[in-house]
């Protein structure tokens, strides 16, 4: 498989309308880009997270779009690779065809009013209920959720610390999947709410064991923290060439500002952050393609990858002075913003660091 084949032609876009975010996506769908790392009896392309990667960046440098990137990596870690690890045989039948395909928008629902970084906060419920369960509760900042077929919701058994996740259709009875947020950042992507009030749902709708929801939050998490700035780093790798261009054109004093050292060190800040960022995403494709686990190197880059994601968006913006504030580089700033909070903020990357090292045990 070529990325020529998997990556469309896509250009960047100012529509952050439903309809463009749909069509988008569709479009991606379409070449096969959601079929990365899927295995060939699911309708995957059996190749590695190696090449997922590679696919996600180029598709960040021919779009520039962060909307897009986000709606797919929380397709992809939010509802794919769950249902491929944790999914029954009848659930990946049922469910996997449309979602590689993109026929089909998915997401998962684990945020909260109450419940953001702590999601032993959640107090969404789920009880049995008529053979199935019943699923009660509240949740904001869910990426796709505007336009989600399909949602995988996080609850918490009643009465009990354990989480379990369930597959919440759309037109399921008793819920609402719907826009609302005032996030600045990510404008092309569509972030809505999930409203709970009284969700019915069929046994067979559980994912994974009865209780397992921590463990799968982690494991969705570890995907996601290690890959959602691929697609960034195409877009870094756009800032660069931007702040490149502008440094040797624009005349300072007797030269251009590429002769300027106070310039040159940021573009150099910039092109190591945006190597430093792909080796550390490169790491991960590895350690999974051997089939490792990544919970450390995943913290790590997600960390090191929205933190350079932010000073590389604020750099490029500086350089190109004043012109650097109009159009998209401004924009890339709030979506950086935004990056450093999703999927685990940095504070929070940095905890599960000084967990791997021993460090933050409480006293018996
Ligand atoms: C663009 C975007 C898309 C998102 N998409 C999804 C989605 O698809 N699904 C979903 O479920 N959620 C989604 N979220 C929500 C996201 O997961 C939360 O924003 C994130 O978990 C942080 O929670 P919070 O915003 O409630 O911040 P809080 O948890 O209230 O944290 C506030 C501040 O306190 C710090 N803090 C909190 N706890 C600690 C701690 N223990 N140690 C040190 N510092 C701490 C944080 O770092 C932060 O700076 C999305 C968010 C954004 C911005």
């Amino acid at each position: 498989m070529t990325l020529a084949n998997t990556v469309p032609e896509l250009g960047p876009t100012d529509d952050d309308s439903h309809e463009s975010a749909r069509a988008r996506f569709l479009t991606c769908a379409a070449t096969g880009l959601l079929r990365h790392g899927v295995d060939a009896q699911y309708g995957g392309f059996d190749d590695t997270f190696q090449a997922l990667i590679v696919a996600h960046a180029e598709l960040g440098m021919r779009t520039r779009d962060p909307g897009l990137l986000l709606a797919i990596n929380a397709h992809l870690w939010g509802v794919v690779f769950p249902l491929l690890r944790f999914g029954t045989a009848r659930q990946k039948q049922d469910w996997l065809p449309g979602l590689l395909g993109g026929e089909q928008i998915g997401g998962h629902a684990i945020t909260e009013p109450q419940a953001g970084s702590d999601i032993h906060a959640m107090v969404t419920t789920a009880v049995a209920a008529n053979g199935g369960y019943r699923v009660e509760g509240h949740k904001r900042y869910i990426t796709n959720a505007p336009l989600a077929d399909v949602l995988v919701v996080y609850a918490r058994e009643e009465g009990t610390p354990s989480l379990s996740a369930f597959m919440v259709r759309r037109d399921d009875p008793g819920v609402e999947f719907r826009t609302g947020h005032g996030i600045k950042g990510y404008a092309t992507a569509t972030i809505g709410e999930v409203l709970l009030p009284g969700c019915e749902l069929p046994a067979e709708r559980l994912l994974g064991k009865q209780g397992a929801g921590a463990v799968m939050i982690q494991l969705a998490l570890e995907h996601e923290r290690a890959f959602i700035f691929a697609g960034m780093t195409g877009v870094m790798r756009w800032q660069l060439q931007r702040a490149i261009e502008y440094a040797r054109t624009r005349p300072a004093g007797s030269g251009y500002l590429a002769g300027v050292q106070g310039v040159t060190h940021r573009i150099a800040d910039m092109q190591l952050r945006l190597e430093t960022t792909r080796l550390w995403i490169r790491e991960c494709a590895q350690l999974l393609d051997e089939g490792k686990r990544i919970t450390l190197a995943s913290a790590q880059a997600k960390l090191y990858a929205s933190e350079a994601f932010l000073q590389s968006s604020l750099d490029a913006a500086h350089i190109l002075g004043a012109s650097g504030l109009e159009g998209e580089l401004p924009e890339l700033v709030h979506d950086a913003m935004a990056g450093r909070l999703l999927s685990g903020s940095s504070e929070i990357q940095k905890n599960i660091i000084a967990a791997m090292l021993g460090l933050g045990v409480k006293k018996s």
